[in-house]
């Protein structure tokens, strides 16, 4: 009989010849636990999902009722099923009022595709400017607007009429014409290893999309709920999308995405074709009543008031000599190492030494920290040290 590890190996499929591979049985709070009873504290919150930590009891319940009441009974939007109605209103109500109306969908990337969709329904024009060493996605068109040429190469043609400037660069507001349908931009940069917009820059885009009818998109779905400080990034930089879009911790650890719009905006999606974003499962009702859970511990916890406190327990704990630099977005921390070799190689010793970690997409470079955010400060401490335990094992 094969083993787990086998038929994880040889059944699920791979996109890494070096998987994690551990096999773990339990999650709770902070911590993972695997088979042979060792447990890890999560680092990187399942990349960045698990803001409120796992299995948090209060969502575990809102899992089980509703399933116990109704899980999947029709295709998105023709029945009126009360886990999104009451998500959706709740959700509203934390955005600026412009931000009023959700369509819920199965992932980030799916909510990439149907905001890229409207942008240009809504405005009949085709352009899309992306930002270099961006990650919206794996999904077509959503590689499509990745900013980076090596991950997409393989997979073209891919959309047509896409221009990638530089994040917080000249380039993007020159990019901005009457051609334009929208720019979609991370409120915080993920994937480059954690890069916070200028507000002068994101400032100016808004003002030129306004000038010329383009719509503002941000792709908040690694930076939302609390990460940075604020519930959304976007609140800090005095600036408001168009469409928003969410993923990751919107589902409290149950596969959720979503856009979000004004009502008139998004009603253009019933005409011109009728039914202009179809999906099956998107607004899953259990993930949506998790959600709603997740969020009101998150909100009633008050833990995004502790994120900034957290931030500078990171910085002033964080120092190594071996880190060439290093940079933070709230609680959300990257370390860059001399080499993305070496950092692989902190990463594993991380893992051995009980904590889950990762590097960053278009940074290998760099060590990816972004642990739930109701850590605890002396677990945070506890945390920093393993840190740099890890990193001397490493370099001495
Ligand atoms: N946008 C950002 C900023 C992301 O970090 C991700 C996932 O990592 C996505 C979009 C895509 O989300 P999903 O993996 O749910 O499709």
């Amino acid at each position: 009989m094969q083993s787990n590890r086998q038929l994880f190996l040889n059944h699920v499929a791979q996109t890494s010849t070096q998987p994690i591979g551990i096999e773990m049985v339990k999650a709770a709070g902070i911590y993972l636990w695997d088979v042979d009873g060792k447990s890890y504290l999560d680092m990187i919150s399942g990349f960045s999902v698990c803001n409120i930590g796992h299995s948090h009891p209060k969502v575990v319940k809102a899992v089980q009722n509703q399933a116990g009441e109704y899980m999947h009974l029709i295709v998105y939007g023709e029945f009126i099923e009360s886990p999104q109605t009451t998500y959706s209103k709740y959700l509203t109500d934390q955005l600026p009022a412009s931000l009023n109306c959700v369509y819920f969908t199965n992932s980030g990337a799916e909510a990439t595709e149907g905001a890229m969709k409207l942008a240009k329904r809504v405005t009949g024009k085709s352009k899309i400017i992306a930002c270099k060493n961006a990650y919206h996605g794996s999904t077509q068109g959503a590689l499509s607007v990745m900013g980076d040429e090596y991950w997409r190469n393989a997979f073209r043609p891919l959309l047509p009429d896409i221009e990638h400037v530089d994040f917080n660069g000249q380039s993007a507001i020159d990019a901005i014409d009457k051609n334009t349908a929208c720019i979609i931009i991370e409120t915080v940069q993920a994937e480059s290893g954690i890069i916070k917009p200028n507000q002068e820059w994101i400032q100016a885009i808004r003002k030129k999309c306004d000038e010329l009818c383009v719509l503002l998109i941000f792709d908040e779905i690694q930076a939302g709920f609390g990460r940075t400080g604020s519930l959304f990034a976007f609140e800090q930089y005095g600036v408001v999308p168009d469409i928003l879009l969410l993923g990751k911790a919107l589902g409290g650890g149950m596969p959720l995405g979503a856009f979000i719009a004004s009502k008139s905006l998004m009603s253009t999606l019933t005409h011109h074709p009728v039914l202009g974003h179809i999906t099956t499962f998107g607004g899953h009702p259990v993930s949506c009543a998790a959600g709603k859970a997740a969020l009101e511990v998150l909100l009633e916890g008050k833990y995004i008031d502790t994120v900034f406190e957290k931030e500078k327990i990171l910085i002033d704990l964080i120092k190594h000599p071996a880190i060439v630099s290093s940079r933070t977005a709230g609680l959300w921390m990257s370390l860059q190492f001399a080499s993305p070799e070496l950092n692989q190689t902190i990463v594993h010793q991380c893992v051995v030494n009980g904590l889950i970690t990762d590097w960053f997409l278009f940074a290998p470079d760099r060590l990816r920290i972004a642990p739930p955010l109701i850590i605890t400060e002396e677990e945070l401490k506890e945390m920093c040290a393993i840190v740099l335990r890890s990193i001397e094992e490493v370099v001495h």
